[in-house]
């Protein structure tokens, strides 16, 4: 439930375009690239507050994650670019158990604001939630859980869970923590950054102070912190009372062009982390999300930013393992050979790969699909994503239309549901 006022539609890219000071040349290129866009516009007036006080060059980093950069696109990008729609369950597709031990619930269609890179672009609808609705999601997750006793952890996401009231999200947390499979509920949320205020609730302090006191069970809390800015003023004070009641919070950022691909951000950022308690255990590179393919960066060119990044943070601040995130699972980008600067292979290991129901077989006939296992694969310049890699290779791949590509001698296209929604909002 937003502390902030949230500005929508057109009267909202205008009222924020004005308080954050776009010269009329940039106004009208921001429309334009918001047209392009399937994203629809939406940002708490904290965040536009924030953007505003900031110098550049984080006033225009930060501005991009909620107005897309004017820029070309260098590919034509897809939808559902990591699979939810194949993974979800016909009768119950919020829930989405697409690694062994962990369940997603996808608890509402709704966020406080809207990231313009979001690879869930074409699931988020912003159309409200009723409490009703989610107590059966949670009832299905429950009955789900029953089922796969191998099922230890829920990944509690959405939209943004913490978009809704208090009372429901305590409930609704505190029924899953119950099951006795679930040792830990992850509890994505990007609230933090754009309604920070939202978690000083004490009914949901009060919450968190509960959980210390269950043996064996924690909520974790994934922040979407894309930007240092992000973890400054109210936010930074809100996730020190966090920590003071034993919350546990990791980061995951999406390495973004425009956004974070700076080195001097990218260090500032997980300087950052550091300072508020917030472990780093990904960077993610940009999925290529249609509508918004300007926001992405290289396998190399990210690897690179990662990299000089890391050259400058203490142990501790470079924790984060850069991943690429597909239908298929996740990959590490372990290097390239002969160099990153000049590469011809890209070295790539699975951070975890889906459960093997959901890979082709003529990936498992060609890869190994063990954590342990490297893939070393020839690369290409304007790979900006696993599929373009694996195209390259002669593996199976998706297509800008969400066509599955096996890529065997005689190339088989295998038709995928064409996704319900083509246009959020
Ligand atoms: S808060 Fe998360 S789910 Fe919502 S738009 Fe941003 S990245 Fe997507």
């Amino acid at each position: 439930m937003s502390k902030s006022r949230i500005l929508k539609g057109t009267e909202g890219f205008e009222e924020l375009a004005t308080r954050v000071g776009l010269t009329p040349m940039e106004r009208e290129a921001r429309r334009a690239s918001l047209e392009r866009s399937y994203m629809p516009f939406q940002c708490t007036e904290h965040y536009m507050e924030l953007i505003a006080s900031l110098d550049e060059p984080y006033r225009t980093q930060v501005l991009n994650i909620v107005l897309p950069p004017p820029g070309l696109a260098p590919y034509q990008g897809r939808f559902d670019p990591y699979g939810n729609t194949t993974v979800g369950r016909d009768e119950s597709p919020f829930l989405q158990h697409k690694y062994d031990t962990t369940l997603l619930v996808h608890f509402v269609d709704v966020c406080v604001s809207s990231c313009q890179f979001c690879y869930k672009v074409n699931e988020i609808r912003h159309e409200g939630w009723s409490a009703g609705q989610t107590h059966l999601k949670v009832a299905a997750a429950l009955e789900y859980l029953d089922g796969h006793p191998q099922v230890n952890n829920v990944l509690f996401t959405g939209g943004d869970p913490a978009a809704v009231g208090s009372k429901v999200l305590v409930r609704s947390i505190r029924r899953l923590l119950q099951h006795p499979n679930v040792r830990v509920v992850r509890f994505a949320t990007k609230t933090l950054a754009f309604d920070p205020l939202r978690f000083m609730d004490p009914e949901l302090l009060d919450f968190f102070e509960e959980v210390q006191q269950m043996r064996g069970k924690q909520v974790v809390m994934i922040n979407q912190f894309n930007h240092p800015a992000e973890l400054s003023g109210a936010s930074g004070e809100v996730l020190e009372a966090l920590r003071r009641r034993g919350v546990q919070m990791r980061g995951q950022p999406a390495v973004v062009k425009g956004v974070n691909d700076d080195v001097d951000t990218l260090v500032d950022l997980q300087q950052r982390f550091l300072d508020h308690g917030v472990v780093s255990y990904y960077l993610t590179t940009f999925m290529p999300v249609r509508g918004v393919e300007q926001y992405g960066l290289t396998l190399d060119e990210v690897f690179l930013r990662v990299a000089a990044a890391k050259r400058r943070l203490s142990g501790l601040e470079k924790k984060g393992v850069l991943l690429a995130s597909h239908d298929f699972g996740k990959f590490e980008i372990v290097g390239f050979a002969p160099r990153p600067e000049a590469p011809e292979r890209i070295i790539l290991k699975w951070h975890q790969a889906a459960m093997t129901k959901y890979l082709p077989q003529a990936l498992l006939d060609r890869v190994p699909t063990r954590p342990e296992d490297v893939m070393i694969l020839d690369y290409h310049p304007g790979t900006y994503c696993i599929d373009h890699l694996f195209r390259d290779n002669g593996l199976p791949h998706f297509d800008s239309g969400n066509q599955l590509h096996l890529a065997s001698p005689l190339e088989t296209v295998v038709p995928m549901p064409t996704p319900a929604r083509v246009r959020a909002g």
